[in-house]
Protein backbone atom coordinates (compact mmCIF):
# COMPACT_ATOMS: atom_id res chain seq x y z
CA UNK A 1 0.00 0.00 0.00
CA UNK A 2 3.05 1.97 -0.05
CA UNK A 3 2.73 5.50 -2.88
CA UNK A 4 6.44 5.45 -4.54
CA UNK A 5 6.88 9.12 -2.85
CA UNK A 6 7.10 6.88 1.22
CA UNK A 7 10.40 5.60 2.53
CA UNK A 8 10.47 2.04 1.30
CA UNK A 9 12.50 0.37 4.71
CA UNK A 10 14.25 -2.14 1.72
CA UNK A 11 15.97 0.91 -0.07
CA UNK A 12 16.83 2.81 2.60
CA UNK A 13 20.08 4.70 3.18
CA UNK A 14 21.42 2.46 6.56
CA UNK A 15 22.86 2.31 9.47
CA UNK A 16 25.87 3.86 10.69
CA UNK A 17 27.38 0.31 11.52
CA UNK A 18 26.21 -2.01 8.97
CA UNK A 19 23.87 -5.14 10.79
CA UNK A 20 22.45 -7.91 8.87
CA UNK A 21 18.65 -7.25 8.05
CA UNK A 22 16.39 -8.94 10.71
CA UNK A 23 14.63 -12.31 9.55
CA UNK A 24 10.92 -10.97 10.16
CA UNK A 25 10.68 -6.94 11.30
CA UNK A 26 11.31 -4.33 8.52
CA UNK A 27 14.15 -1.86 9.27
CA UNK A 28 11.86 1.07 10.47
CA UNK A 29 9.60 -1.58 12.85
CA UNK A 30 13.21 -2.27 14.27
CA UNK A 31 14.11 1.38 15.36
CA UNK A 32 10.70 1.76 16.99
CA UNK A 33 11.46 -1.04 19.09
CA UNK A 34 15.03 -0.28 19.94
CA UNK A 35 13.22 3.01 20.49
CA UNK A 36 10.53 1.80 22.50
CA UNK A 37 13.11 -0.62 24.69
CA UNK A 38 15.38 2.32 25.44
CA UNK A 39 16.33 3.51 28.72
CA UNK A 40 15.28 7.18 27.15
CA UNK A 41 12.17 6.32 26.00
CA UNK A 42 11.10 4.86 29.64
CA UNK A 43 12.55 8.10 31.43
CA UNK A 44 9.64 10.29 29.30
CA UNK A 45 7.60 9.44 31.05
CA UNK A 46 8.64 11.68 34.22
CA UNK A 47 9.72 14.49 31.86
CA UNK A 48 7.67 17.65 31.59
CA UNK A 49 5.46 18.39 28.94
CA UNK A 50 4.11 22.02 30.44
CA UNK A 51 2.79 21.24 33.85
CA UNK A 52 5.35 19.82 36.18
CA UNK A 53 5.05 16.06 36.62
CA UNK A 54 4.24 16.04 40.45
CA UNK A 55 1.69 19.09 39.79
CA UNK A 56 -1.05 16.34 38.72
CA UNK A 57 -1.42 12.79 37.63
CA UNK A 58 -4.06 13.96 34.61
CA UNK A 59 -1.57 15.85 32.47
CA UNK A 60 0.56 15.38 29.77
CA UNK A 61 3.90 14.16 30.26
CA UNK A 62 6.55 13.55 27.10
CA UNK A 63 5.79 10.30 27.16
CA UNK A 64 1.78 10.65 26.35
CA UNK A 65 2.54 13.50 24.28
CA UNK A 66 4.91 11.61 21.87
CA UNK A 67 2.33 8.73 21.95
CA UNK A 68 -0.29 11.10 21.03
CA UNK A 69 2.35 12.52 18.09
CA UNK A 70 2.74 8.50 17.00
CA UNK A 71 -1.51 8.25 16.69
CA UNK A 72 -1.97 11.06 14.92
CA UNK A 73 1.19 10.79 12.56
CA UNK A 74 -0.06 6.87 11.93
CA UNK A 75 -3.37 7.66 11.10
CA UNK A 76 -2.32 10.23 8.55
CA UNK A 77 0.23 8.67 7.23
CA UNK A 78 -1.93 5.00 6.74
CA UNK A 79 -4.69 7.16 4.25
CA UNK A 80 -1.73 9.28 2.45
CA UNK A 81 0.60 6.02 1.63
CA UNK A 82 3.56 7.00 3.61
CA UNK A 83 5.50 4.56 5.91
CA UNK A 84 3.38 4.20 9.07
CA UNK A 85 6.45 2.26 10.76
CA UNK A 86 8.75 5.25 10.25
CA UNK A 87 6.26 7.97 11.11
CA UNK A 88 5.97 6.00 14.30
CA UNK A 89 9.78 5.82 15.06
CA UNK A 90 10.25 9.45 14.23
CA UNK A 91 7.07 10.16 16.62
CA UNK A 92 8.03 7.85 19.68
CA UNK A 93 11.76 9.26 19.33
CA UNK A 94 11.32 12.91 18.52
CA UNK A 95 11.43 14.21 22.38
CA UNK A 96 13.96 12.03 23.54
CA UNK A 97 16.49 15.02 24.15
CA UNK A 98 14.31 17.07 26.14
CA UNK A 99 15.85 18.09 29.52
CA UNK A 100 13.54 17.93 32.65
CA UNK A 101 11.33 20.51 33.36
CA UNK A 102 10.31 20.97 29.58
CA UNK A 103 11.12 24.14 27.65
CA UNK A 104 12.54 25.98 30.87
CA UNK A 105 15.28 22.79 31.44
CA UNK A 106 16.51 23.34 27.93
CA UNK A 107 16.90 27.21 28.07
CA UNK A 108 18.98 27.04 31.45
CA UNK A 109 20.66 24.31 30.02
CA UNK A 110 21.38 25.99 27.16
CA UNK A 111 22.77 29.41 29.12
CA UNK A 112 24.55 27.31 31.52
CA UNK A 113 26.89 25.82 28.86
CA UNK A 114 27.15 29.11 26.51
CA UNK A 115 27.81 31.02 29.55
CA UNK A 116 30.68 28.64 31.06
CA UNK A 117 32.31 27.99 27.14
CA UNK A 118 30.74 30.47 24.50
CA UNK A 119 32.42 27.51 21.79
CA UNK A 120 30.43 25.13 23.43
CA UNK A 121 26.96 25.57 20.77
CA UNK A 122 25.07 25.58 23.99
CA UNK A 123 22.14 23.08 23.85
CA UNK A 124 19.22 22.10 21.39
CA UNK A 125 16.83 19.28 22.16
CA UNK A 126 16.63 18.20 18.67
CA UNK A 127 20.12 17.75 18.57
CA UNK A 128 20.12 16.15 21.88
CA UNK A 129 17.70 13.89 20.80
CA UNK A 130 19.68 12.84 18.18
CA UNK A 131 22.92 12.26 20.58
CA UNK A 132 20.49 10.14 22.62
CA UNK A 133 20.13 7.45 19.71
CA UNK A 134 23.72 8.30 18.26
CA UNK A 135 25.60 8.12 21.32
CA UNK A 136 24.35 8.36 24.50
CA UNK A 137 22.01 4.90 24.67
CA UNK A 138 24.42 2.10 25.98
CA UNK A 139 22.82 -1.00 25.16
CA UNK A 140 25.10 -3.05 21.92
CA UNK A 141 28.27 -4.57 22.23
CA UNK A 142 29.24 -3.50 19.21
CA UNK A 143 28.54 0.00 18.93
CA UNK A 144 27.32 3.21 21.12
CA UNK A 145 23.47 4.35 20.12
CA UNK A 146 20.78 2.49 18.64
CA UNK A 147 22.16 2.45 15.48
CA UNK A 148 18.84 3.55 14.19
CA UNK A 149 18.59 4.10 10.24
CA UNK A 150 19.19 7.22 8.27
CA UNK A 151 15.66 8.23 7.67
CA UNK A 152 14.82 7.60 11.68
CA UNK A 153 17.44 9.96 12.26
CA UNK A 154 16.66 12.65 9.87
CA UNK A 155 13.03 12.94 11.05
CA UNK A 156 13.93 13.06 14.71
CA UNK A 157 16.84 16.08 14.02
CA UNK A 158 14.06 18.35 12.49
CA UNK A 159 15.75 21.63 13.50
CA UNK A 160 19.26 22.15 13.80
CA UNK A 161 21.54 25.71 13.76
CA UNK A 162 23.83 26.04 10.67
CA UNK A 163 26.65 25.68 12.78
CA UNK A 164 25.60 22.58 14.36
CA UNK A 165 25.10 21.08 10.95
CA UNK A 166 28.72 22.16 9.56
CA UNK A 167 29.98 19.88 12.52
CA UNK A 168 27.32 17.23 12.04
CA UNK A 169 28.60 17.00 8.27
CA UNK A 170 32.24 17.22 9.49
CA UNK A 171 31.43 13.96 10.88
CA UNK A 172 29.30 12.65 8.44
CA UNK A 173 29.82 14.28 5.19
CA UNK A 174 26.09 12.72 3.75
CA UNK A 175 24.84 12.31 7.48
CA UNK A 176 21.53 13.81 8.65
CA UNK A 177 23.74 17.47 8.89
CA UNK A 178 23.49 17.51 5.41
CA UNK A 179 20.29 19.25 4.00
CA UNK A 180 20.44 22.21 6.42
CA UNK A 181 23.18 23.11 4.47
CA UNK A 182 21.62 22.09 1.04
CA UNK A 183 18.20 24.14 2.03
CA UNK A 184 16.48 21.02 0.91
CA UNK A 185 13.87 18.74 3.01
CA UNK A 186 13.25 16.00 4.80
CA UNK A 187 11.22 12.75 4.19
CA UNK A 188 7.67 12.89 4.00
CA UNK A 189 6.94 10.98 7.12
CA UNK A 190 9.49 13.39 8.84
CA UNK A 191 7.13 16.62 7.67
CA UNK A 192 4.27 14.65 8.88
CA UNK A 193 5.88 14.20 12.10
CA UNK A 194 6.55 17.50 12.36
CA UNK A 195 2.80 18.68 11.98
CA UNK A 196 1.57 16.06 13.93
CA UNK A 197 3.87 17.35 16.86
CA UNK A 198 2.36 20.71 16.48
CA UNK A 199 -1.77 19.19 16.12
CA UNK A 200 -1.04 17.05 18.99
CA UNK A 201 0.39 19.92 21.33
CA UNK A 202 -1.74 22.61 20.43
CA UNK A 203 -4.49 20.28 20.89
CA UNK A 204 -3.79 18.59 24.62
CA UNK A 205 -2.16 21.93 26.02
CA UNK A 206 -5.97 23.29 25.79
CA UNK A 207 -7.21 20.25 27.54
CA UNK A 208 -4.69 20.60 30.12
CA UNK A 209 -4.75 24.40 30.36
CA UNK A 210 -8.90 24.25 31.10
CA UNK A 211 -8.52 21.47 33.13
CA UNK A 212 -5.81 22.64 35.48
CA UNK A 213 -8.09 25.84 35.75
CA UNK A 214 -5.44 28.58 34.05
CA UNK A 215 -7.76 28.95 31.02
CA UNK A 216 -11.18 29.27 30.61
CA UNK A 217 -13.42 28.12 28.00
CA UNK A 218 -14.64 31.44 28.33
CA UNK A 219 -11.29 32.82 27.23
CA UNK A 220 -10.83 29.94 24.27
CA UNK A 221 -13.94 32.43 22.97
CA UNK A 222 -11.66 34.51 21.05
CA UNK A 223 -9.77 31.93 19.37
CA UNK A 224 -11.60 31.00 15.87
CA UNK A 225 -10.54 27.32 15.48
CA UNK A 226 -11.74 26.09 19.26
CA UNK A 227 -14.81 28.40 19.24
CA UNK A 228 -15.87 27.22 15.84
CA UNK A 229 -16.06 23.27 16.98
CA UNK A 230 -17.24 24.49 20.75
CA UNK A 231 -20.23 26.06 18.53
CA UNK A 232 -20.83 23.00 16.46
CA UNK A 233 -20.40 20.57 19.32
CA UNK A 234 -23.27 23.10 21.04
CA UNK A 235 -25.38 23.08 17.93
CA UNK A 236 -25.81 19.48 18.19
CA UNK A 237 -25.67 18.93 21.41
CA UNK A 238 -27.33 21.63 23.39
CA UNK A 239 -26.81 21.93 27.19
CA UNK A 240 -23.18 20.23 26.48
CA UNK A 241 -21.08 21.48 29.47
CA UNK A 242 -17.71 21.02 31.57
CA UNK A 243 -15.08 17.94 30.68
CA UNK A 244 -17.64 16.34 28.13
CA UNK A 245 -17.83 19.77 25.98
CA UNK A 246 -14.03 20.51 26.35
CA UNK A 247 -13.41 17.02 24.86
CA UNK A 248 -15.82 17.30 22.07
CA UNK A 249 -14.93 20.20 21.04
CA UNK A 250 -10.84 19.14 21.07
CA UNK A 251 -11.89 15.91 19.52
CA UNK A 252 -13.57 17.52 16.25
CA UNK A 253 -10.93 20.26 15.99
CA UNK A 254 -8.39 17.10 15.66
CA UNK A 255 -10.44 15.86 13.43
CA UNK A 256 -10.81 19.31 11.37
CA UNK A 257 -7.12 19.10 11.47
CA UNK A 258 -6.08 15.99 9.92
CA UNK A 259 -9.07 16.29 7.43
CA UNK A 260 -7.11 19.47 6.54
CA UNK A 261 -3.30 17.75 6.29
CA UNK A 262 -4.54 15.11 4.52
CA UNK A 263 -6.61 17.61 1.92
CA UNK A 264 -3.78 20.08 1.55
CA UNK A 265 -1.54 17.68 1.20
CA UNK A 266 -2.47 15.70 -0.88
CA UNK A 267 -2.79 18.29 -3.52
CA UNK A 268 0.48 19.42 -3.02
CA UNK A 269 1.52 15.79 -3.72
CA UNK A 270 -0.72 15.80 -6.77
CA UNK A 271 1.14 19.06 -8.24
CA UNK A 272 4.32 17.75 -7.93
CA UNK A 273 3.77 14.16 -8.52
CA UNK A 274 7.49 12.95 -6.67
CA UNK A 275 7.80 9.65 -7.14
CA UNK A 276 11.09 8.83 -5.15
CA UNK A 277 11.67 9.91 -1.57
CA UNK A 278 14.61 11.52 -2.99
CA UNK A 279 12.32 13.87 -5.50
CA UNK A 280 10.26 14.99 -2.22
CA UNK A 281 13.79 15.87 -0.65
CA UNK A 282 14.46 18.35 -3.71
CA UNK A 283 10.71 19.59 -3.57
CA UNK A 284 9.50 22.38 -1.44
CA UNK A 285 8.00 21.18 1.94
CA UNK A 286 4.81 19.33 0.69
CA UNK A 287 3.15 18.04 3.99
CA UNK A 288 0.75 21.12 5.19
CA UNK A 289 -1.88 22.63 6.58
CA UNK A 290 -4.02 24.93 3.89
CA UNK A 291 -3.70 28.61 4.38
CA UNK A 292 -6.91 29.42 6.32
CA UNK A 293 -5.91 26.58 8.83
CA UNK A 294 -2.20 27.55 9.30
CA UNK A 295 -3.32 31.15 10.13
CA UNK A 296 -5.79 29.53 12.76
CA UNK A 297 -3.15 27.28 14.11
CA UNK A 298 -0.68 29.87 14.93
CA UNK A 299 -3.35 31.88 16.39
CA UNK A 300 -3.87 28.90 18.65
CA UNK A 301 -0.27 29.05 19.55
CA UNK A 302 -0.19 32.64 20.21
CA UNK A 303 -3.16 32.10 22.43
CA UNK A 304 -1.50 29.29 24.76
CA UNK A 305 1.75 31.59 24.57
CA UNK A 306 0.12 34.24 26.23
CA UNK A 307 -2.18 32.87 28.29
CA UNK A 308 -0.84 29.17 29.35
CA UNK A 309 2.80 28.89 28.63
CA UNK A 310 3.50 32.45 30.49
CA UNK A 311 0.55 32.48 33.24
CA UNK A 312 2.30 33.48 35.88
CA UNK A 313 1.64 30.23 37.88
CA UNK A 314 3.19 28.50 35.38
CA UNK A 315 6.45 30.83 35.03
CA UNK A 316 6.65 30.91 38.56
CA UNK A 317 7.17 26.79 38.87
CA UNK A 318 9.35 26.73 35.63
CA UNK A 319 11.64 30.16 37.34
CA UNK A 320 12.14 27.64 40.11
CA UNK A 321 12.83 24.84 37.61
CA UNK A 322 15.79 27.29 36.19
CA UNK A 323 17.03 27.21 39.32
CA UNK A 324 17.67 23.54 40.14
CA UNK A 325 19.42 23.32 36.50
CA UNK A 326 21.58 26.22 37.17
CA UNK A 327 22.64 25.03 40.52
CA UNK A 328 23.27 20.99 39.20
CA UNK A 329 25.13 22.53 36.71
CA UNK A 330 27.69 24.32 38.42
CA UNK A 331 27.58 22.02 41.47
CA UNK A 332 29.18 19.04 39.32
CA UNK A 333 31.34 22.12 37.41
CA UNK A 334 32.97 23.16 40.31
CA UNK A 335 32.92 19.45 41.91
CA UNK A 336 32.89 16.71 39.33
CA UNK A 337 33.68 14.04 42.40
CA UNK A 338 29.69 15.42 43.09
CA UNK A 339 28.96 13.89 40.29
CA UNK A 340 26.72 9.99 40.02
CA UNK A 341 28.95 9.05 37.40
CA UNK A 342 32.36 10.38 37.57
CA UNK A 343 34.88 9.70 35.25
CA UNK A 344 38.46 10.19 34.55
CA UNK A 345 37.93 13.63 32.89
CA UNK A 346 34.50 15.49 33.05
CA UNK A 347 33.89 17.94 29.54
CA UNK A 348 31.19 20.77 29.99
CA UNK A 349 29.37 18.37 27.20
CA UNK A 350 29.27 14.87 29.61
CA UNK A 351 27.64 17.36 32.60
CA UNK A 352 25.01 18.80 29.70
CA UNK A 353 24.29 15.27 28.75
CA UNK A 354 23.73 13.73 32.20
CA UNK A 355 21.41 16.70 33.29
CA UNK A 356 19.63 16.35 30.06
CA UNK A 357 18.87 12.69 31.08
CA UNK A 358 17.10 13.65 34.23
CA UNK A 359 13.10 13.16 34.95
CA UNK A 360 11.87 15.73 36.60
CA UNK A 361 11.87 14.10 39.82
CA UNK A 362 15.46 12.67 39.80
CA UNK A 363 16.83 16.45 39.26
CA UNK A 364 14.80 17.90 42.03
CA UNK A 365 15.84 14.74 44.35
CA UNK A 366 19.71 15.70 43.36
CA UNK A 367 19.09 19.05 43.81
CA UNK A 368 18.06 18.76 47.27
CA UNK A 369 21.13 16.74 48.22
CA UNK A 370 23.75 18.81 46.59
CA UNK A 371 22.49 22.10 47.94
CA UNK A 372 20.25 21.30 51.07
CA UNK A 373 17.54 23.40 49.95
CA UNK A 374 14.20 21.77 48.68
CA UNK A 375 12.32 24.04 46.10
CA UNK A 376 9.61 21.97 45.19
CA UNK A 377 7.26 20.11 47.65
MG1 LIG B 1 7.02 17.18 20.69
Amino acid sequence: MLQPFACDPAASRGRRHPEPAAPTRSEYQRDRDRIVHSTAFRRLVYKTQVFLNHEGDLFRTRLTHSLEVAQLGRSIARTLGLNEDLVEAIALAHDLGHTPFGHAGQDALNECLRSADPLSGGFEHNLQSLRVVDFLEERYPAFDGLNLTFETREGVLKHCSQRHAERLVMAEPQGVGRRFLDRTQPSLEAQLCNLADEIAYNAHDVDDGVRSGLISLEQLQDVALFARFQQQALAQHPGLAGRRLLFESIRRMLSAQVYDVLDATGAALREVQPGHVDEVRAAPALVCFSPEMARESVELKRFLRANLYRHRQVVNTTDRAKEIIRDLFLAYQSNPGEWALARKQVRLRDIADYIAGMTDRFAMREHERLTGRRLFD
